[in-house]
């Protein structure tokens, strides 16, 4: 039999995510790495009606399906994950790269409230989605079907190493101030407990980067504690 044409298939946002990640540097690399990242997908019309939501409060997680939309068009077969440092290549279909085709992605998120007093908002925890990302769909996570604890998961077969992070007397000032200091202070350590350098930096580093989280800047470094690797909170701005 000849292969069906090739079609296109056109699709649109129901909605966009608001979250905790203004950028894509620092964003944990799967959701559930930083359970305290707070996030929102608001719904968009004709999609914001609440009863395409009934009955979705019933359920603690959902899987959602976006668009990287950060990431280029373009995608090779091969992708270097961070997981193996960057270096050895696996098949793209063999990764959760967000350079493949059609930059289609899918996170299993929390679901933590249903808001549609005007419009739809669903309050989310545990997203590892950049504010702004397109999401295409939604579907109740069903635990008896889709979780396999005992599955094979390749190169990935754990969570990633956690390193401790420490923050600065500076940086302690600067949150105790805030309203939200528990919280932020929470996201913080969660985001710098993953490295989030790129893949080839190991190590102490006198470097000093920012990512920016909600709406400061956190300066950081990698240090070492007697040889155990730490995360430094430098300043928070
Ligand atoms: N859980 C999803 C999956 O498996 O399809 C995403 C995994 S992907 C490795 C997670 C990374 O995607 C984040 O660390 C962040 O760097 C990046 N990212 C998140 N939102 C994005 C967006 N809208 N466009 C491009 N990259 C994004």
């Amino acid at each position: 039999n000849p292969p069906p044409p090739m079609e296109r298939y056109s699709v649109q946002p129901i909605g966009y995510i608001e979250s905790d990640f203004p950028d894509k540097f620092g964003v944990p690399r799967q959701p559930g790495l930083a359970n305290a990242a707070c996030a929102s997908l608001v719904l968009v019309p004709p999609y914001d009606d609440p009863l395409a939501v009934r009955g979705l409060e019933a359920f603690s997680h959902l899987w959602l399906t976006f668009v990287f939309h950060q990431s280029p068009a373009r995608w090779t077969p091969l992708v270097r994950p961070p997981r193996l440092g960057g270096n050895a290549k696996v098949g793209v279909f063999a990764s959760r790269s967000t350079h493949r085709p059609n930059r289609l992605g899918q996170s299993l998120v929390r679901l933590s409230a249903v808001d549609s007093r005007a419009g739809v908002r669903l309050v989310l925890a545990g997203c590892d989605l950049i504010s702004g990302t397109p999401v295409l769909d939604i579907k109740p996570y069903l635990p008896w079907a889709e979780a396999h604890p005992e599955a094979r998961a390749g190169y990935a077969p754990e969570p990633p190493p956690q390193l401790a992070v420490r923050f600065s007397d500076e940086a302690e000032a600067a949150l105790a101030v805030r309203e939200d200091a528990a919280s932020l202070r929470e996201l913080i350590r969660q985001v710098l407990a993953q490295d989030p350098r790129p893949a080839y930096r190991k190590g102490a580093e006198e470097r000093i980067y920012g990512v920016r989280l909600r709406d400061v800047d956190v300066r950081f470094r990698s240090a070492d504690d007697d040889g155990t690797p730490v995360m430094e909170v430098v300043e928070i701005v």
